[in-house]
């Protein structure tokens, strides 16, 4: 979005930028929304074990949920990971519509799912898992496979990469991202 009014002097710095609420860059809300969509099913293929093991360990970004917060019985794992998954599914879908999912209007989307689906949101905040733990555990895992050039490798191979804007100030910024999108 231009901010079509300046009273900036000739030469002062360039900060306008054309983010998305000033500062989702259109590369980071690739790699956000990338991540999240290969979460909701890598979550539910690293979690085919989980109800014979009885605990979620091993369970893709599960290690970012406080252990506290983490299911109890093997019925539950299951459920869980379930409801885990499709928080990430929610958080893809709103980037893809062009919404941000900061962790009240990500809550807010989730309480308008269908019932079924519901159930499987309160399956994972039964032991106090919040919201917000799954954004941080999205931004954490962005920035582990990023940084480990596992997301450049795998994903921004094509013409759709090289075609976003970048930002010098907002592309990358891990800190910023976690600080806006949970707070
Ligand atoms: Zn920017």
């Amino acid at each position: 979005m231009d901010t079509a009014t300046s009273d900036s002097d000739m030469g002062s710095v360039e900060s306008s930028c054309h983010c998305q609420e000033g500062w989702l860059s259109p590369r980071m809300k690739f790699i956000l929304s990338t991540t999240a969509a290969v979460a909701s099913d890598l979550i539910i293929d690293t979690g085919e074990m989980a109800e014979e093991l009885g605990h979620v360990g091993g369970v893709y970004l599960a290690e970012h949920i406080p252990g506290d917060q983490l299911p109890r019985g093997k019925k539950s794992v299951v459920s869980w990971i379930e409801g885990f998954a499709a928080i990430f599914g929610v958080i893809h879908d709103m980037f893809e519509a062009e919404k941000i999912p900061v962790a009240d209007a990500l809550e807010l989307a989730l309480s308008q799912l269908p019932k079924n689906k519901q159930k499987l949101i309160k399956a994972y905040g039964k032991n106090g898992a919040e919201v917000d733990s799954v954004l941080e555990a999205l931004v954490h895992g962005a920035k582990e496979e990023w940084e480990e050039n596992e997301f450049e490798a795998t994903h921004c191979y094509d013409n759709e990469w090289d075609a976003l804007p970048k930002c010098a100030e907002h592309d990358l910024n891990w800190t910023l991202a976690e600080d806006m999108l949970a707070g």
